[in-house]
């Protein structure tokens, strides 16, 4: 696998607008974009700075995942996110190592990008998603 560049880092948050207050009074960024992603459960709110995003999320169901996540762990650094390019071919690449994968085929994610999770257990408890921009 050849990643590219950090797509992005998704951090969880128990409250959108107060996450997103603090981004763009305290630091000075600018939210560009907030979006419900349904089947996970969550709504995003992204950050641009260089070539990498931040994305806060906010779970809209305590069962969905950034829900249980804030539960067990509380708010912070949730995942970590790796842009690739063939995505589908990268997650059999990888599961080939042995790594555990959350999705083993690539799903939608926010912003139109299709996205897989490699699961905690394999990458020394850090959360990776991979992925990939269908239009690039
Ligand atoms: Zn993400």
């Amino acid at each position: 696998m050849k990643p590219t560049h950090i797509e992005h880092i998704g951090i969880a948050v128990k409250s959108l607008d107060e996450a997103i207050s603090f981004y763009e009074k305290v630091l000075g960024l600018t939210c560009y974009a907030v979006e419900e992603v349904k089947d996970q459960k969550v709504k995003t709110a992204f950050f641009k700075i260089g070539d990498v995003k931040i994305e806060l999320l906010e779970s809209t169901d305590p069962e969905g995942p950034i829900g249980k996540f804030i539960e067990k762990k509380g708010e912070g650094i949730h995942h970590l996110a790796f842009a690739v390019n063939g995505l589908s071919d990268t997650l059999k690449e990888v599961e080939a190592f042995g790594v555990k994968l959350i999705d083993s085929t690539p799903r939608k994610g926010a912003e139109g990008l299709n996205i897989g999770f490699l699961h905690p257990k394999s990458t020394f408890g850090v959360l990776t998603e991979l992925c990939e921009d269908p239009n690039k």
